[in-house]
């Protein structure tokens, strides 16, 4: 939409709307006309199709009619929700001053309007946009290549929680980037525009479900990062933040920058940056996070994950910090060991836990509020929740003070509710009024007894309105008129109104009711005494907004003041609160804490499935069959071992499998774990590859997709990884499948030497143990009754007799003559298949390690001087003769 002055047919307010459409291409501009935000031309196309709203037109623009729809300004958090879940970005404008200053300039003249915020999905503040209990994280990316000569490239990961404050940096490479994102799981992911036009890179960055926004290269300028961050926090040097590499100063600047553009200058009162060191979490790649359902469920709901059965948090921030711990399970047994010692504490400390407990459900989200009081977005509800908060900080410290010792994380936590400033939280305490309104902007949220003035001029105010009372009842006997009433409204102040049939008196005497106004039926006037007392009125009460606007800005100040100790203290209250949780669930469903070292350990007995034990308890089913799993070496040099688990469908094939699994990501983020007794040695990768769905989007097959994951696990497995397996090579004719299986099996033991789990369907890979020596076998047990098969759950050494795939059939319902009918073909292939078993195929085959891996042929130099041959040839000036002659003649320099 191109116009300019020259446009004859350009209305001034069009003129201007352009002017600012044309500065905020890439979002919606929310354009304020008075109680509404109007959306124009394209961006009204699109809202109204986004938010299901009309879609009207406003006008012409070149000859065309401006399509236009609007949002009530009132309502506008819930359209902007909506946008933003959408991974729309919204700019918007508003009115920035009062129309009557626009009409004395000239009656033609608009109303000045400026951007005030960009609202971006990863930028936002407001509690009614957020999820309380989940990070909002707004993460940037940038690649620098390893060196000039090529070589890998690294990548710079920056994250920050506007709401919250909190930001972290971390550098990446190319086999972890994808794994890092989606451990972020941020909301807006910004980067480099030239990065995004990469069609595979873009792919695995959607993958990771952020909404992409690209910014100018220019943002993540490595050479002047170290200053911007210096400037942002107001130091001299970064030496006391740590010590950060070019990528991440690079990521950490650019993530500055999109702050200060998107926020129009105000700073949101950050964290110094903490380096996550890779090194130091569990790295679980995006498709084992996906298939383990740790945080969503396979389709994508919270409910029914592990993060949802285990989250027994009462705040927003102890649900956000357990949701940042399940994600990122350490490495280092002594850190674990220090969130063990908490989680224990409360564990043994029953009666203090539910104490605390009670408190925390009552305490706002500081954090929050703290942000968007420091944003100039705060209103008298957010300082209130700062009051309430420290309130509860103190009693969180006082109800945790009868224990003569304390774990390391609770000791910290208390320090910091120790140091809040608990001063000021008694000032607020005083100040603001219990319930006050969401807004400042009409007063009446601050306290009476608070300040003298303020109560003075409010007395004033009130003791006017009852001179009015007086002064009606007054008037209404004088005139005898008992209809006779005193109002008030906008445009016309205090007035007198009474019926036009009984206005003759009133009339009569106009040296004394001045006439206002002639309604339907109705007659308005004033008098000199009204108007004296309106004018007593209107000063009191203005008078008495402007003390309590200067109140508000007053303590609004010392909380950001004391911003970095408000942070801490609800920092503490997250630490206590996930501390306590986790002893909860502990206590609630029998968990027990792990063991945790540097061996090669995996000893769980007693093991459930967290999720599935819930579900059964919950639907008051069969209680869930607890199972053993040792996955050690048998000697100390030894490497780990493998379980070969073979069983019919529906014995608990899977659910064993990732229980164990659940087990060692719950034991590493320094959670109690569902089972009799623990000990794992540190697990530094968790590999799964259980049952996908078609990856129909990206054009893989279920087989592919599954044969991806094999590849990656077998590449990249170490014997310090856990790796489960559930039916590889179901996805292909049996042979193939069952080859790829064996082979799989064998490169793990022999190569990876990974501690591993494999569920598989055939029965003919059981045989493996006999040449594996770290491979066992087990079986789910069944029992057969009258032709039926009870599925007895309980994982048992040795090998499946048979698959029961048709008991299994039956019970899902197969129509009996179906399944007599599969009974008799099966007995024919059984028959058949015995000149043929398997079990010759171990003698025949020599193992896996033995074989030489074949040699690279060294292609490169035979090719070259074909190549330089090749480019020699002019196709277009040969005969076909020669053409012939010359592929002899390639075909020959092989
Ligand atoms: P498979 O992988 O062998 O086909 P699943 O692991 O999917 O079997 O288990 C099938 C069902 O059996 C599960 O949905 C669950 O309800 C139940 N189940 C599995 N393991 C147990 C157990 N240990 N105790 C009780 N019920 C179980």
């Amino acid at each position: 939409q191109k116009a300019g002055p020259a446009d004859a047919k350009v209305t001034p307010m069009m003129a201007q709307y352009i002017e600012i459409k044309t500065a905020n291409p890439d979002s919606l501009l929310f354009y304020r006309m008075g109680d509404f935000y109007e959306l124009f031309f394209e961006d009204a196309e699109v809202a109204a199709r986004a938010l299901g709203i009309t879609l009207t037109k406003r006008g012409k623009h070149q000859g065309e009619d401006i399509p236009m729809c609007g949002v009530p300004v009132h309502a506008a958090d819930d359209y902007l929700q909506k946008l933003i879940a959408l991974g729309h970005r919204v700019s918007v404008c508003e009115q920035t001053e009062d129309p009557a200053e626009a009409k004395k300039r000239g009656s033609k003249s608009v109303v000045r309007r400026d951007v005030v915020r960009l609202v971006t999905p990863g930028t936002i503040t407001e509690d009614r946009l957020l999820d309380a209990g989940a990070n909002n994280f707004l993460a940037a990316l940038t690649r620098l290549r390893g060196s000039s000569l090529g070589g890998d490239a690294v990548y710079g990961l920056a994250w920050v929680d506007m709401s919250t404050g909190s930001f972290q940096v971390c550098e990446t490479d190319d086999q972890r980037l994808a794994s890092d994102i989606v451990q972020i799981s941020p909301r807006e992911l910004i980067l480099a525009d030239n990065l995004l036009q990469e069609k595979d890179f873009r792919q695995t960055l959607e993958q990771a479900g952020a909404a992409l926004s690209p910014v100018p290269r220019a943002y993540f300028d490595s050479a002047t990062a170290t200053d911007k961050l210096a400037q942002y926090f107001g130091v001299k040097t970064l030496d006391g933040f740590g010590v950060f590499s070019r990528a991440e100063l690079s990521a950490a600047s650019g993530i500055l920058s999109y702050i200060e553009k998107t926020q129009l200058g105000e700073r949101p009162p950050l964290d110094p940056p903490a380096r996550q060191s890779g090194n130091g979490r569990m790295l679980i790649d995006p498709a084992t996070r996906s298939n383990l359902e740790l945080s969503r469920t396979l389709s994508g709901e919270k409910q029914g994950s592990l993060l949802a059965t285990i989250d027994k948090t009462v705040t927003g921030s102890g649900s956000r910090l357990l949701a940042s711990r399940l994600a990122a399970p350490l490495l280092d047994p002594e850190a674990i060991s220090k969130r063990q010692d908490a989680v224990e504490f409360f564990f043994e400390n029953e009666i203090m836990r539910e104490g605390l407990r009670q408190t925390l459900k009552g305490a706002p989200d500081m954090a929050r509020s703290l942000s968007r009081i420091a944003l100039h977005r705060g209103g008298p509800r957010d300082v209130l929740a700062i009051a309430t908060g420290l309130r509860a900080v103190r009693t969180a410290f006082e109800q945790t003070s009868k224990s003569a010792e304390y774990p390391a994380e609770i000791a910290a936590a208390r320090t910091a509710l120790g140091n809040a400033p608990h001063d000021l939280g008694a000032e607020l305490d005083r100040a603001i009024k219990e319930d006050p309104p969401l807004l400042k902007r009409d007063g009446g949220f601050i306290a009476s007894g608070y300040d003298e003035n303020l109560d003075e001029l409010r007395a004033l105010r009130d003791e006017s309105r009852k001179v009015i009372a007086k002064l009606q009842a007054d008037y209404g006997e004088e005139l005898g008129l008992r209809s006779l009433k005193i109002k008030h409204n906008s445009v016309l102040g205090w007035f007198i109104e009474a019926p036009t049939a009984q206005t003759e008196k009133m009339v009569a005497d106009p040296g004394r009711f001045i006439h206002r106004q002639t309604m339907a039926g109705a007659m308005r006037f004033t008098t000199t005494e009204l108007a004296d007392l309106e004018s007593k009125i209107a000063s009191a009460g203005e008078r008495a907004l402007a003390i309590e606007m200067e109140i508000f800005d007053r303590l609004a100040d010392a909380i950001v003041e004391s911003g970095d100790l408000i942070k801490a203290a609800a920092h503490g209250l997250g630490v206590l609160d996930v501390s306590a949780a986790l002893a909860k669930l502990a206590q609630e469903d029998g968990y027990v804490r792990p063991a945790i070292d540097g061996s090669r350990a995996f000893h769980i007995t007693g093991g459930r499935h967290p999720v599935v034990e819930r579900a059964l308890k919950t639907s008051g089913g069969d209680a869930f069959v607890a199972n053993d799993a040792d996955l050690g070496p048998r000697t100390e040099t030894d490497a780990g071992s493998i379980w070969l688990i073979t069983g019919p469908n529906m014995a608990g094939k899977s659910t064993f499998l990732r229980q164990n699994a659940l087990i060692a990501v719950m034991a590493q983020m320094g959670a109690f774990v569902p089972a009799y007794s623990a000990h794992i040695g540190i697990v530094d990768r968790l590999f799964s590859r259980v049952g996908a769905a078609d990856d129909l989007a990206r054009g893989r097959s279920t087989f592919m997709v599954e044969m991806v994951e094999t590849a990656a696990i077998l590449n990249q497995a170490s014997d310090r990884s856990l790796v489960i397996l559930d039916e590889i090579g179901r996805g292909t004719a049996t042979f193939d499948g069952l080859s790829i299986a064996w082979a799989s099996i064998e490169h793990l033991h022999e190569i990876n030497k990974s501690r591993a789990l494999f569920a598989t369907h055939y029965h003919e890979l059981t045989v493996l143990s006999a040449k594996l020596d770290r491979l066992s076998n087990a079986t789910v047990s069944v029992k057969e009754w009258n032709g039926d098969v009870i599925f007895l759950h309980e994982i048992v050494p040795g090998a499946a007799d048979r698959s029961y795939g048709i008991q299994v059939a039956k019970l899902a319902g197969l129509p009996p003559s179906v399944v007599e009918r599969s009974k008799q073909v099966l007995s024919q292939l059984e028959e058949q298949d015995r000149s043929s078993p398997a079990e010759n195929l171990i003698d025949e085959l020599p193992l896996f390690a033995t074989l030489q891996p074949a040699q690279p042929k060294t292609t490169r130099c035979v090719i070259e001087p074909a190549l330089e041959e090749l480019d020699r040839l002019n196709p277009d000036d040969m005969t076909p003769r020669e053409a012939l002659e010359a592929l002899y003649m390639l075909k020959s320099s092989r």
